[in-house]
């Protein structure tokens, strides 16, 4: 296993991660705890060390399923996150009920302090603010009680969007979804994340199952490696600099095994470097927005980069409306605010015909 540093902290954590939201289903309604804990126990044995979790995952069995294989380790064996927003507060701005939640979250994990506690799932600045201004004072204070040893924030934002967070300085890791779909979304993010010295972990490395689903398209990531492109969409994320740890979603120990093998003799480059090497040859993909966000600054605030993104899905043969409903939260309908000025369009550096693609989403 390869290790890198997390941020400006002591943690030495593995550069892949287990994402545990993807115990298998079966295992889990039929109530084997223990066997879907085996899997979190063989990656720790293969040498990951770092577990993130949350309330809901697995039918609200996440965090269980995680405790009962970690006490089975010694606790400087692991690092282990898990996350808060006011929706798991019961929408109220309570201390109470926050450390009724945590204490949940602690019990069920079977430990005294979280390594990693994230404001989870900042769809926008707005959400963002909103959450910080309720909830981060508590997060301090569990913090200076020692419950909790890092405060990091979890974001769908754009790279810009994340700017703004990293900018007021006020945690010490972020959770991102990248991948290589959406890297330019994400790249001035994570760039600036590392200059200020934070760890990032990297969620969703292979775009939510549409990489493996459509392998035919993104050949050039595994090029001559001998990996199959799963593990290269894996490689590629760990391979940033500036990434700390890849999630890997995993239901059985061949994916485990699959994301160890992804990271062997890996090699580190700066986004800036590693980027240009894939940004011209994924030729297959010229019809895809890849997130740049050189469009931004519609008249009528339509976040184009969103939308063409949701867009992106279509292409892939999945669903737009659950993509803008379920990863965006933005109305489908917002679309239809369009004006054809053609600001968008001018800037766009795949020349996409975003006007249209908006009036498709809003007749969907
Ligand atoms: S064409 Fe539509 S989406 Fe593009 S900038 Fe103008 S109003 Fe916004
Ligand atoms: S400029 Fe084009 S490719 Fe870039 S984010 Fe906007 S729509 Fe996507």
């Amino acid at each position: 296993m390869y290790y890198k540093q997390y941020g400006n902290t002591d943690m030495k954590v593995s550069a892949i991660g287990m994402g545990c939201m993807r115990y298998d289903e079966e295992d889990v309604k039929a109530g084997r705890l223990d066997k879907c804990a085996e899997v979190a126990l063989y990656a720790a044995d293969q040498g990951i060390n770092y577990f993130d979790t949350a309330p809901f995952y697995c039918d609200d069995k996440s965090e269980t399923i995680t405790g009962l294989a970690l006490s089975q380790l010694k606790r400087d064996q692991f690092y282990v996150s898990s996350k808060a927003n006011l929706g798991t507060t019961g929408d109220v701005i309570d201390e109470d009920a926050f450390r009724r939640r945590l204490e949940t979250t602690l019990t069920r994990l079977k430990v005294d302090y979280l390594d990693v506690y994230h404001l989870w799932c900042m769809l926008s600045l707005e959400s963002y603010e909103k959450q910080r201004d309720a909830l981060y004072g508590f997060f301090e204070k569990v913090r200076g009680e020692g419950l909790v040893r890092n405060i990091a924030v979890s974001s769908h934002m754009p790279g810009n969007e994340l700017e703004q967070v990293i900018a007021e300085d006020k945690f010490r890791g972020m959770l991102i979804g990248y991948n290589a779909l959406n890297y330019r979304f994400r790249q001035k993010g994570i760039e600036t994340a590392w200059d200020k010295g934070m760890g990032v972990v990297a969620m969703n490395p292979l775009g939510g199952g549409v990489i493996p689903s459509h392998p035919e398209l993104f050949t050039y990531l595994a090029d001559k490696s001998g990996m199959t492109v799963p593990q290269a969409a894996l490689r590629f994320v760990a391979s940033h600099r500036e990434i700390t740890v890849a999630l890997a979603g995993i239901t059985k120990p061949e994916h485990v095994d699959d994301a160890v093998k992804s990271v062997e003799n890996l090699k580190e480059l700066p986004a800036a470097e590693l980027l240009p090497l894939y940004d011209n040859i994924g030729t297959s993909l010229n019809d895809l927005c890849t997130g740049c966000g050189y469009c931004e600054g519609c008249p009528v605030d339509i976040p184009i980069p969103k939308f063409m993104d949701a867009y992106n899905q279509k292409l892939f043969g999945d669903s737009i409306t659950s993509r803008l409903k379920n990863h965006w939260g933005i109305p489908q309908m917002q679309a239809a605010d369009c004006i054809a000025c053609g600001e968008c369009e001018s800037k766009c550096t795949q020349h996409l015909p975003i006007i249209a693609r908006l009036a498709e989403i809003a007749s969907l």
